[in-house]
């Protein structure tokens, strides 16, 4: 066969066998085609449309692609969750310590920024010493210790998506269903998990804006995945706003450490609860959302989700001295304030531009090699609903220089847009889609967030 052709086949809207699917996906994984051909191929298939057996076919080659992690000897239930992409979702970071706390083995393999979008590796990659390069062997075993373990895509597990995500993330290639599906499941089947949650992301900030778009992937991710007998639930959440406060590798750790030790942002609250009522659900511990957040919020309360995470950091070998002292993550040389010129309520978030400002100024990567400066980001200071007096701050800028801050401080400025009368703050969790139903999201199904 030849890439070029496949290429152009691709190009002129045609369909690709199995066959052809499988030689594009296992010649780049093994570095035989380039990055320019294979960008190509990204972007013409993002703009003609994958089916969904070319979908599936995508599926399989990219799972195909490693091993497949084989957790049977773990007797509690394996459940995982997986989010689409937002603009400051750490709810990882705090879930999958929280759900193994209620004794569900999390197995989490996650990605690293994509888009205008952070990834959970990058993030971890902010705790020195900290590693998420681990091998199966160390990634069962820690399973086994601890009921949790967090990686990314290795050469043994899902290593095209590993691949094909870095390149996708600088192509202009990410907001595509089938490439998003293929991605997710690639990694979500090969770790071994029985169930998996997904938190699809809708909204300004999220990569399908649409709650049409968001619903068909969350369908797609469903559907796929049913193809290889997985227990799914995809839950829509709000990415209108950055989620909680922070956009930005060290400063969401230490949000999230701050959720563990029980100080939240009612948002990411909401959201994270909801989704570790989800797992629960999944895993067969609870059949109502009450009892799943009464053993959420107990084992948030009582410390013991602080404890698994602590675990886990030292286990993957990193400085567990940032748990009580936030000064060994990265720290950055400037804060810079930025205020707001107008008073009113809070309306939109230009939340997708915010997370291309944040990249702009260190916290994600403009080319594939990019170092990332963990420090860089964003404190989001004013959330829609909020009212905002002339001069307060709307956002704190983290990073290297001020010049990086003046330079895009205009532009920040503007991603806040206000309103002369009072504005609803929006809701958080969407809609319920699993492979039976679709349903609204009714009020006793959440959190009391107080
Ligand atoms: N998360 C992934 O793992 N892949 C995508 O393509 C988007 C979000």
């Amino acid at each position: 066969m030849l890439v070029s052709q496949l290429i152009a086949k691709k190009r002129d809207g045609k369909t690709l066998t199995e066959a052809e699917v499988n030689y594009l996906i296992s010649g780049y994984t093994k570095g035989e085609i380039p990055d320019y051909q294979f960008s190509a191929f990204l972007m013409a298939a993002y703009l003609r449309g994958l089916d969904g057996k070319e979908t599936f076919y995508f599926t399989k080659s990219m799972l195909n692609s490693g091993e497949t992690v084989e957790l049977s000897s773990i007797t509690s239930p394996k459940i995982d969750k997986h989010s689409t992409g937002g603009v400051g979702d750490k709810v990882s970071l705090i879930l999958a310590p929280l759900v193994a706390a209620c004794g569900v083995a999390v197995p989490m393999i996650s990605g690293r920024g994509l888009g205008h979008t952070g990834g959970t590796l990058d993030k971890l990659d902010s705790i020195p010493g900290f590693r998420t390069d681990i091998n199966l062997e160390e990634f069962k075993s820690n399973l086994r210790k601890i009921g949790v373990c967090l990686i990314g895509q290795t050469e043994e597990i899902a290593p095209a998506d590993k691949n094909i995500y870095a390149l996708r993330d600088v192509s202009g290639t990410v907001e595509n269903i089938p490439f998003i599906t293929a991605s997710i499941l690639s990694k979500k089947l090969a770790e071994g998990a029985e169930g998996i949650v997904f938190d699809v992301k809708v909204g300004q900030g999220a990569f399908l804006k649409t709650f049409t778009q968001a619903k068909a992937l969350a369908r797609s991710l469903i559907s796929m995945g049913s193809k290889f007998n997985k227990k799914m639930t995809a839950i829509l959440t709000d990415m209108s706003e950055p989620l909680g406060q922070t956009v930005g590798n060290s400063l969401e750790v230490v949000e999230a450490i701050e959720a563990l030790k029980g100080n939240w942002q009612p948002d990411l609250k909401e959201v994270t609860y909801f989704l570790g009522a989800e797992m629960l659900i999944l895993a067969g511990k609870f059949k109502s959302y009450p009892q799943a957040y009464q053993l959420l919020n107990k084992v948030n309360q009582d410390g013991t989700a602080l404890e698994k995470f602590r675990q886990v950091i030292k286990l993957q070998g990193g400085d567990t001295g940032i748990i009580e002292d936030y000064s060994r993550l990265p720290q950055p040389e400037v804060k810079y304030e930025v205020q707001s010129a107008q008073r009113g309520y809070m309306k939109k978030i230009g939340t997708e531009q915010i997370g291309w400002l944040a990249i702009e100024i260190g916290a994600g990567r403009k080319r594939k090699e990019e170092q990332i400066d963990h420090a860089a980001g964003f404190v989001i200071r004013k959330k829609i609903g909020d009212r905002v007096q002339k001069g307060e701050v709307l956002a704190e800028v983290h990073c290297k220089e001020q010049k990086l801050a003046e330079g895009i401080r205009d532009r920040l400025k503007e991603c806040f847009i206000f309103s002369q009368s009072p504005v609803k703050r929006p809701k958080k969790i969407l809609r319920r889609i699993t492979s039976r139903s679709e349903s609204a999201v009714r009020n006793e199904m959440l959190p009391g967030i107080d």
